[in-house]
């Protein structure tokens, strides 16, 4: 195959990384049918992914949603390695590793030296932009982003990011791929906070400021998006879910990058942090979540 061009057809499905996006990445493309080869840097961490997958595929047939022949297809399109020369053989690579630019550059660069098949590589990247970790690859046209969301096996959105030299060849790859996955890709610029985390944490950040004003409880304003929009969820329980570190992280990126007071992180969202209130996983955020029972705590000044 010349580098540089798109594999025509896609077969084998490499995922680097097998943590909590990885392992789920792994599993919806081997349930697709696709072979797939899943390498993290840590042999505890790549037994973890895929005991990770047995449990979803035992929860699926628990609930009648798959067959044991399905688990068993499953399990046995994928193969387990640490060795990233492995997965060079891929036609199409996704990158689950942590967030930080330099080490996807990285291993964009050595999978790229190590092979001569022109594989298409997607960043599953949150935040980091497409065209820099593209500026790493010697055919930056077959660069993109695959943005999944947690857990991969329930949540049918893909953001597919559109860098500056990403081919258009690429993007329709990876949406025949993303539907084949049972996902519905939407396909989105490489701007910060792409459409998803854009809009989320622009709604989150407003109730924050609307609970600040003392415009209603925590709980009046996600019961008006829940019962008003249909949302699942209100943004201020979303904020306990995702972590108020993690939701404060982004604003301020998102404030730096794109300039607008929308973004600006409000008072309550950086007292309740630096009170070390992070949401759910440590027992209280908007929410007491300590019992299981969801009491509000956070108050409007
Ligand atoms: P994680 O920490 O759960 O998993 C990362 C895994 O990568 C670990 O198992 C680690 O051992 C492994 N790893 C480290 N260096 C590696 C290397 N060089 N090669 C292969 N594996 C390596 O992280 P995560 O939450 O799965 O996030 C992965 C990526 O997905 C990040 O870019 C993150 O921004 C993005 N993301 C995360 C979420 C989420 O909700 N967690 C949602 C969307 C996107």
């Amino acid at each position: 195959m010349n580098p540089g061009i798109v594999p025509q057809t896609i077969e084998t499905i490499g995922v680097i990384g097998a943590g909590t996006m990885g392992h789920g990445i792994a599993q919806v493309a081997a349930g697709a049918g696709y072979k797939v080869l899943l390498r993290d840097v840590d042999r505890d961490s790549l037994a973890r992914g895929i005991q990770a997958i047995e449990r979803n595929l035992a929860k699926g047939i628990q609930l009648g949603k798959l067959t044991e022949d399905d688990r068993d297809s499953t399990l046995q399109h994928i193969r387990g390695t640490t060795k990233l020369l492995d997965v060079a053989t891929a036609d199409l690579i996704i990158e689950a590793a942590p967030e930080q630019l330099e080490l996807k550059q990285e291993i964009l660069r050595e999978l790229e030296t190590h092979s001569d098949q022109a594989f298409i590589f997607a960043s599953n990247t949150s935040s980091l932009s497409i065209t820099e970790l593209a500026r790493a690859s010697e055919r930056p046209q077959n660069v993109v982003g695959m943005h999944f969301f947690n857990p991969v096996h329930l949540m049918r959105l893909v953001e597919i990011v559109v860098g500056k030299a990403t081919g258009d060849d690429t993007v329709e790859a990876v949406r025949e791929v993303s539907r084949r996955l049972r996902k519905e890709p939407i396909v989105v610029r490489d701007v910060p906070g792409f459409a998803s985390s854009r809009l989320g944490v622009a709604l989150g950040l407003e109730a924050m400021r609307m609970l600040e004003q003392g415009v209603a409880s925590a709980k009046d304003i996600d019961t008006a998006m829940e019962l008003g929009y249909n949302h699942p969820m209100g943004p201020l329980k979303l904020t306990d879910h995702v972590g108020l570190d993690i939701r404060l992280n982004i604003a301020e990126y998102l404030f730096r990058e794109l300039g607008s007071e929308t973004f600006r992180p409000p008072e309550v969202l950086r007292r309740l942090v630096s009170e070390g209130k992070l949401g759910k996983k440590t027992g209280e955020g908007f929410y007491d979540w300590s019992d299981g029972s969801k009491q509000q705590t956070a108050s409007s000044n």
